[in-house]
């Protein structure tokens, strides 16, 4: 369905389905016939899809919420979902994720049990929460049920290949809450083979296992690929399941656009510390990867932006841009980042949280405004502006700095003055140098 005389409004996921559509009143568009509605627009009435109602819940302004959990062959599909808003018994709006599955076959070959087992060796943790009866104990108290059980039950799950990067697959889902060390992990195993497709940590602030140059040890989520760790993630950036693509990229000190010689960041464990190799040369891979991640946690919290264009675009960086470069950019034709490791003798590497919120912020700005480049030096120095404000914004949420830091760059400069102060726009010389000549990305 494209924007008609229907739709106030529309936005498409990438993979084209509806994200959200605003519609005009019309009483063809009865919210009791809402599944029908979600079948026929976003599924092109495809006989295996089918939507089940999840929850109702009607606001103080009489607007009706109701959750669709998108199903094949009445199996869930993972993160597909929909709400639709409904006034006075009419369809005003809707809003989700939408995968288009082809499974041949939804009888698993591998029964929970094995799957379960899988998923624990995945996992690795020396205790499991069901495993220590005081924490069972705890749990049903809190629950108040006496029935209630730590011990993980496995759902068949519909993924697709948007998620396994191959193809749809069909896989079990657990939630698996182990004691030592805590955490809280959803994760998904392939109901063919056993092998692990996608492992999460439920906790907020997981256990930290990334030692980065300027913020000390910080959790970093990554991806697993055929027992390597890469510096990949798929981030939720909205309640209703969304998500975008982290990616941190080694640039090898190349400086051709588009990148040509770019490789990953691997390590055979999750633990990015000084054991890993070359750590004295790739460690502020792990400041740029945690910076990008509360870039998109900023957004998608506080602004509820789903990444820079709001349609759930990549997060691309590359690291070691160019030889000892004092660089830090966003290429507006490609929509990467491509950060420099500094000249050490003004720069240190160039990645501190404020400068990935303000390239982030570029990508926003572009995707904002439709900007090309260097149209006008106003529109220059507005995009540089604003790119500061989101760098110090990112700054200040995501360390929850007291008092508020203004200062740009005081981490990646050596013996700082710093780069540029927010709350003292005269106080660095570079200021006046950096906005009369209106240079963008000169960080
Ligand atoms: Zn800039």
């Amino acid at each position: 369905m494209g924007q008609n005389s229907d739709t106030i409004s529309i936005d498409f996921s990438k993979n084209g389905s509806i994200s959200f559509a605003l519609f005009k009143p019309s009483s063809t568009r009865q919210s009791g016939n809402s599944i029908s509605f979600l079948k026929s627009i976003i599924a092109n009435n495809n006989s295996a899809t089918d939507f089940v109602l999840v929850k109702t819940k009607t606001d103080q302004l009489g607007i009706v919420h109701q959750n669709f959990q998108q199903t094949f062959n009445g199996v869930n599909v993972y993160n597909g979902n929909y709400s639709v808003h409904s006034i006075n018994g009419i369809i005003d709006a809707i809003k989700g994720k939408y995968y288009s599955i082809s499974l041949s076959s939804t009888t698993p070959v591998l029964t929970e049990t094995d799957a379960l087992n899988n998923a624990m060796n995945y996992i690795g943790a020396t205790t499991y929460a069901w495993q220590d009866s005081s924490l069972q104990a705890f749990y049903k108290s809190r629950m108040n049920n006496l029935n209630a059980n730590l011990f993980p039950t496995g759902k068949l799950i519909a993924v697709s290949k948007e998620i396994t990067s191959t193809e749809d697959k069909l896989c079990w889902i657990f939630n698996i809450t182990s004691k030592e060390p805590f955490d809280e992990i959803t994760i998904l195993i392939d109901a063919a083979n056993g092998n692990l497709i996608q492992k999460n940590s439920n906790i907020c602030n997981g256990t930290p296992n990334a030692y980065t140059k300027y913020y000390g040890m910080q959790h970093i989520d990554t991806k697993n690929i055929s027992g390597l760790y890469i510096l990949d993630e798929l981030r939720t950036t909205t309640a209703t399941g969304n998500y975008a693509r982290i990616h941190t990229l080694n640039n090898q000190n190349n400086s051709a656009t588009p990148p040509i010689s770019q490789i990953e960041f691997t390590n055979n464990t999750n633990i990015w510390d000084n054991n890993w190799q070359p750590f004295h040369v790739d460690q502020t891979a792990l400041d740029a990867h945690w910076g990008m991640e509360n870039v998109m946690d900023y957004f998608s919290t506080v602004h509820q932006r789903n990444s820079y264009d709001d349609n759930g675009g990549d997060v691309l960086t590359y690291m070691h841009w160019d030889l000892n470069k004092n660089t830090a950019f966003w290429n507006p034709n490609f929509k990467f980042i491509g950060l420099g490791d500094g000249d050490g003798k003004k720069f240190n590497p160039l990645t501190d949280i404020e400068t990935c919120g303000h390239e982030f912020g570029h990508g926003l700005y572009q995707a904002a405004t439709n900007w090309t480049t260097h149209t006008s030096v106003e529109n220059d120095a507005l995009n540089e502006g604003l790119s500061d404000i989101w760098g110090i914004c990112v700054k200040n949420w995501s360390l929850q700095t007291t008092p508020i830091n203004w200062e740009i760059g005081d981490k990646m400069m050596i013996n700082a003055p710093n780069l540029r102060s927010l709350s003292n726009p005269k106080r660095w010389v570079r200021f006046s140098i950096t906005r009369l000549l209106c240079q963008p990305n000169m960080v």
